[in-house]
């Protein structure tokens, strides 16, 4: 039978349906269709797919076990590098990453990888399969570490990701979280309708049963200090605190009501359950008409869910041109879909309004020109182009850093300008016995380059832990 050329296709709700419900929009594989996508694996014999994965899932050999009808297989294969795969499945950059250099993909569209693994993911949760098995705990064990204790800052998907490896290990791990919930981003920053958070819940009990400690409501920097867990017998830490600081326009207007960094509106939306309205009433106020500055996953995710909300008409206004937005095309798809307006190379001067509420945005046309040190062309203000968008709420979309809070009490921690913590190519920061990695590292980044980076940290803990105790 000859090979089918396209990826199989994935069932979702409709644009004009899924804009009045916060459910997820694509319904996953079947068993045959998951069959029908594995049996398109080429089973390369160098496998660049696995390099091309930051965590080095054994893809082929997960997708085989899929073609031989042995799913608990296939999710023990992934799990023995991704702890999180039903949220990789769903959120990864594929195109960028296993998929990016996918043999198939020379000629054809990518076998889709990702897709495969959250319907293996989503198999083994249903039927209560999911747990890591007790062969590969086993064999990750070091019996030197067993009930040393660590200590990771942050329950995003890098400090889980650290903590469920160093928790094979053998070590003692407790994870300190400033919220009230666990997950980091996934939870308050990547709305429900593309990442259910009765999956992060699932995928975090599945970390915990490997006896992860994780203490919430503890702020490190101010409830307690490095030092202070230190001293309190954690004999190294990893630091995954993210980047949650949003950075502003900085243009006139921007303290006016109805203004919202998309940071502070996703957060009120994903913990205060707005997206279960009308069964919980949400303190986010959305009018009818909605800008979002910004072209990245999170400007879709807000844009998106200001839909959800009841907006009728709801703008992306971005300075650059179509092909330098950095979303994911699948998250520009589905916005397109569900009646996003794009107000490309266009920039936001100011923000007017009217009795202390936005209602109007001054934008300004651009043109591009030479690339910038992004590689990106430059956008250049195009002289008496000013017009106004009628408004009445402006979120904004543009970047975050990460929150000083951490660092600045945190002493012999080497920051970049920008805030940033330094480390070498092991996550080791400037500090004896303290890694880092993550938005925390990176900037704002994705949820398995965090991953990887916690992987990493992992790794050269248990290292430095073993040198540690042969001095
Ligand atoms: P985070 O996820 O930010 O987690 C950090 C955790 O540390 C948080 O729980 C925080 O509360 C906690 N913390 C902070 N300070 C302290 C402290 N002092 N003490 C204790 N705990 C602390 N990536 C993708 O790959 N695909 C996507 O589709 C995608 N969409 C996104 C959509 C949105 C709206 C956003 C905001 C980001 C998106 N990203 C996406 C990026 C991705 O979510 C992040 O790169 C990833 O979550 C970074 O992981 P992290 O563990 O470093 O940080
Ligand atoms: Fe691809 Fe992400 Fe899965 Fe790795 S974790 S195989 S990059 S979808
Ligand atoms: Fe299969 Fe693509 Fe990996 Fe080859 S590169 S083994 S076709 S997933």
């Amino acid at each position: 039978m000859a090979l089918q050329k396209k990826k199989t296709p994935m069932k979702e709700q409709a644009p004009e349906e899924r804009i009045k419900n916060f459910k997820e929009v694509p319904f996953g594989y079947s068993d045959n269709e998951a069959v029908v996508e594995a049996e398109r694996c080429l089973q390369c014999k160098h496998q660049p797919c696995v390099e091309g994965c930051p965590v080095h899932v054994p893809i082929p050999q997960f997708i085989q076990a899929v073609i031989d009808g042995d799913v608990v297989e296939a999710n023990q294969i992934i799990k023995s590098k991704n702890n999180l795969p039903a949220v990789c499945g769903r959120v990864c950059p594929q195109e960028e990453q296993c998929e990016d250099v996918c043999v198939m993909g020379i000629k054809n569209e990518p076998v889709a990888i990702g897709r495969l693994e959250r319907y293996v993911a989503d198999y083994n949760m249903e039927r209560g399969t999911d747990s890591t098995s007790a062969e590969e705990i086993e064999k990750m064990k070091v019996p030197e570490l067993e009930g040393r204790k660590v200590a990771v800052i942050g329950a995003g998907p890098a400090g889980l990701t650290a903590a469920a490896d160093l928790a094979k290990y053998g070590l003692e791990v407790t994870i300190f979280e400033a919220l009230h919930e666990t997950g980091g981003v996934l939870r308050y920053g990547i709305p429900e309708f593309r990442l259910p958070k009765a999956i992060v819940d699932q995928e975090v009990e599945a970390i915990k049963e490997l006896g992860v400690d994780i203490q919430l409501n503890v702020v490190v920097g101010k409830s307690i200090t490095v030092d202070e867990l230190f001293e309190k017998g954690y004999e190294s830490l990893f630091i995954g605190v993210g980047a949650g600081l949003p950075r502003f326009l900085n243009i006139p207007g921007e303290n006016l009501n109805g203004v919202y960094s998309a940071n502070e509106f996703l957060t009120r939306v994903n913990l205060m359950k707005a997206f279960k309205y009308p069964e919980y009433k949400t303190p986010v106020v959305v009018k009818d008409k909605v800008a979002v500055v910004g072209a990245g996953n999170v400007a879709m995710d807000a844009a998106r869910t200001a839909k959800r909300l009841g907006a009728e008409d709801v703008y992306i206004v971005y300075r650059r041109a179509e092909e330098q937005m950095p979303a994911r095309s699948e998250e520009i798809h589905h916005a397109r879909e569900e009646g996003i307006e794009f107000k490309l190379l266009n920039n936001p001067v100011a923000i007017h309004g009217k009795e202390g509420r936005v209602s109007q945005m001054e934008c300004q046309q651009m043109e591009l020109g030479e690339k910038d040190d992004s590689g990106r062309r430059r956008p250049i203000p195009i002289e008496g182009s000013n017009w106004m968008l009628d408004l009445d709420t402006v979120i904004i979309a543009i970047g975050q850093n990460p929150n000083p809070l951490l660092t600045s009490n945190t002493k012999d921690l080497k920051t970049k300008s920008w805030g940033g913590i330094e480390v070498n190519e092991d996550q080791q920061t400037s500090r004896e016995g303290v890694y880092a990695g993550g938005d925390v590292v990176t900037g704002a980044a994705t949820v398995i380059k965090a991953m990887g980076a916690g992987k990493t940290a992992a790794e050269n803990i248990k290292n430095y832990l073993l040198e540690k105790s042969k001095k």
